[in-house]
């Protein structure tokens, strides 16, 4: 699931570390991007990056009951969140802390982080968790 880390995505895979979601961000434009890219998409610009609240809501999801990986325990769920920040700002995840029959489109989540490491690197991989829940 962890993409290789480039030059442009590299924040936004370990920029968890600090507990926030930093997303690449156009100034010009005033809108954030992802999945992360070198350029803005829509003016070309050059892009920063602005931590975002980490809340968003479930845009759709499927529950996997298939093991493809034995250290990933199934079922899990398998989600789109799109972002609180922006309209169409939608990050593919995994919902955690919760039933995963419990899990509707809509509902609202907030972001954890699960620290993985990846060739030498620590990744913090944003996961989703329901709104109010304990880990
Ligand atoms: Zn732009």
């Amino acid at each position: 699931m962890i993409p290789e880390l480039t030059a442009d995505n590299r924040r936004f895979w370990t920029g968890g570390a600090d507990g926030r979601l930093h997303v690449p961000y156009c100034e010009r434009c005033a809108r954030w991007v992802l999945p992360p890219e070198a350029e803005c998409p829509r003016c070309d610009g050059a892009l920063g990056e602005r931590a975002v609240s980490g809340e968003g809501t479930v845009f759709t999801y499927t529950v996997n009951r298939h093991p493809f990986n034995p250290a990933v325990p199934s079922p899990y769920v398998v989600a789109i969140v799109e972002l609180a920040e922006q309209a169409d700002l939608r990050v593919a995840t995994n919902i955690v802390d919760c039933e995963h029959d419990s899990v509707t489109i809509g509902m609202p989540v907030t972001v954890r982080f699960e620290a993985q490491p990846s060739s030498g690197e620590t990744v913090y991989v944003p996961v989703f968790a329901p709104l109010g829940a304990t880990s």
